[in-house]
């Protein structure tokens, strides 16, 4: 991504860069310094993926920053991009012991200051083992499929990863902003999990330009589905299909791919002055309203429950009010209202009554749910009502179909990037046994 094409989208005052500034190296290593090291650690407790936390903090104090970078390599493919997008505050820095005395350690700026670091100037590398414990294929290459791919290629198998958009990356590279996470970064960590020898196939949709059994057909031991949720929600009301009614998540995504030279400005669907509302209140609504505001239009959120319910990060919240969009709160909306097959407005039912707001783009952003695509191509893997793939505890994450696993939204339901890291080292080290114990009985 150029950086001129992101200005080339701003509005003087916002702008798609990122937002956040990292440590300097003296910043990092004094910040290092504060921490306790303690014996009982609570920041690794509240770690969904286990991060040995003090571990790379005291190697960071002492200036070991590519020791650090190994240290959490460990447990993480993805540190550069956990350092800015996990929800610190309710994880491992809501549980340092500091934070009591509100001197808690910035351990999500620390862990992205030591990856961009070592990214940066090469510090570390990690070994590469050869790949003779068997062939497994991922599909999806969002947080989970990236983590298996990590994780079992660190143990000597050989992963194709199979992704159905032109770059791998799923929705950190489509989905999460620039401002929040720029796309170098997730570049960068997906090349340090390709140099593990992790080969990856774009373009390629399984379900359509390939199957789960032409898969096994080619001499895969295992298949893993980290396909996530792509279908985005739509809201059943009239006026449904009006011009100017638009999934965030498409919106979003087409920022990325006009930043990408993918597509021209004119597919982007919104513009300086556009009145847009966005239908939702968890971070893909403050994604989409912040996206909107650097585009100069002007945005308002509309949420069917209180401020307090709020689903979204409180820092995206605040920082979504802070450039400038306004919230409409206990709204529910009724009807999409319109002239001529263009949105002009929304009505709303709110504790005090009916009202319309004016509008001429409406952003949806109530949640997915997965896709049908290898499902409906593949006998016996079963799914429950909702269409979340049903796994099972031994070997943990395989589906109801032998030889496939399946992990992350897909059978979680959209949570976070660390959620779905988690659970796919679990079904990483699922595949590993099962793989294992096939190899051991085709010897006998
Ligand atoms: C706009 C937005 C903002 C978010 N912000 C945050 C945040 O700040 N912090 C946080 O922790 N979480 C955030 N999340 C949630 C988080 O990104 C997801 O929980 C996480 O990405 C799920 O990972 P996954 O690997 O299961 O799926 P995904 O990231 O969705 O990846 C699935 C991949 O599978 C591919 N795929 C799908 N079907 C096929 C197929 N048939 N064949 C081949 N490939 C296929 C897709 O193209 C995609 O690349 C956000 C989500 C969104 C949408
Ligand atoms: S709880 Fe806080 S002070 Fe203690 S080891 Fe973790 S980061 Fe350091």
């Amino acid at each position: 991504m150029t950086d001129i094409k992101v200005n080339g989208l701003n509005e003087p005052g916002l702008t798609f860069h990122e937002l956040e500034q990292g440590f300097t190296i003296k910043e990092a290593i004094t910040e290092a310094g504060r921490c306790l090291n303690c014996a009982k650690p609570l920041c690794r407790t509240g770690c969904p993926i286990d991060n040995d936390i003090p571990g790379f903090i005291y190697a960071l104090s002492r200036g070991n920053i590519g020791e650090a970078r190994e240290i959490i390599a460990e447990r993480s493919n993805l540190p550069a991009v956990c350092g800015r997008v996990c929800p610190h505050e309710k994880q491992c820095e809501g549980h340092c012991v500091l934070a009591k005395k509100q001197q808690g350690i910035k351990i999500g700026k620390l862990e992205r200051f030591i990856a961009d670091f070592d990214a940066a100037m090469h510090l570390s590398r990690d070994k590469v083992p050869a790949k003779i414990n068997g062939k497994v294929a991922v599909i999806g290459s969002g947080p989970a499929g990236l983590t298996v791919a990590g994780d079992l290629a660190k143990q000597g198998f050989n992963v194709v990863v199979f992704e159905a958009e032109s770059e791998p990356g799923g929705v950190l590279l489509y989905g999460i902003p620039e401002y929040r996470l720029p796309k170098k970064v997730v570049r960068q960590e997906i090349e340090r999990i390709a140099s593990l020898g992790v080969t990856f196939i774009t373009n390629c949709l399984v379900g359509v330009n390939i199957t789960v059994d032409q898969l096994f057909d080619q001499g895969f031991d295992a298949v893993f589905i980290g396909t996530g949720t792509a279908l985005a929600k739509g809201l059943d009301i009239p006026g449904k299909d009006l011009m100017g009614v638009i999934q965030a998540t498409y919106f979003l995504r087409t920022i990325v791919l006009y930043n990408d030279g993918k597509i021209d400005r004119k597919e982007v669907p919104v513009y300086k002055d556009d009145q847009v509302l966005i239908i939702g209140g968890g971070n893909v609504a403050m994604d989409a309203a912040r996206s909107a505001l650097r585009l100069g239009a002007r945005v308002t959120v509309v949420y069917r429950r209180t401020e307090s319910d709020l689903t979204a990060l409180r820092s995206e919240y605040e920082g979504a009010v802070a450039e400038g969009a306004a919230f409409c709160w206990q709204a529910s909306p009724l009807a999409f209202i319109g002239k001529e097959g263009m949105l002009t407005g929304l009505e709303i039912a709110t504790p005090t009554g009916k009202t319309i707001l004016p509008a001429n783009k409406v952003l949806l952003a109530i949640g997915s749910r997965p896709a049908a695509r290898i499902v409906s191509t593949t006998k016996g893997i079963e799914v429950n009502p909702a269409g979340y793939v049903i796994t099972k505890q031994t070997p943990y994450g395989m589906t109801t179909l032998k030889g496939v696993f399946a992990g992350g939204d897909v059978v979680h339901q959209p949570a976070t990037v660390v959620l779905a890291m988690k659970e796919a080292k679990r079904v990483a080290k699922g595949i590993a046994a099962y793989v294992q114990a096939k190899k051991l009985l085709e010897e006998c």
